[in-house]
């Protein structure tokens, strides 16, 4: 009977966050380096030539990206808005991100 208050904690969403620019993840990605990235902003780093981890700093074997369909059929349900939407939010934290460096 307690499930119901959990389920509403909105703890969970830190898991679904984007570590790039902390927003919830629309297109989530795995990287080489075992961790899950919005599509969006990873591949806009590779664009600007840094090929690290954002989690590690190391060096990524490769720009290789898998789909993480697990977890994007996780988030699912907690997107309360469109996509298109929330691809504009984690531009405009790009951007934001751009302008700070
Ligand atoms: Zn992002």
């Amino acid at each position: 009977m307690n499930d119901e208050v959990i389920t509403k904690k909105p703890h969970y969403i830190k898991n679904f966050d984007c570590p790039i620019c902390q927003r919830i993840m629309v297109d989530p990605v795995i990287a080489t380096d075992g961790f899950s990235y919005d599509r969006l902003c990873i591949e806009q780093r590779f664009m600007s030539g840094i090929i690290t981890s954002p989690k590690t700093n190391a060096a990524l074997k490769s720009k290789n990206l898998i789909h993480n369909h697990q977890l994007r059929a996780t988030i699912e349900p907690y997107l309360s808005t469109n996509d298109l939407e929330r691809r504009q939010q984690h531009q405009l934290a790009l951007n934001n991100l751009e302008k700070s460096k």
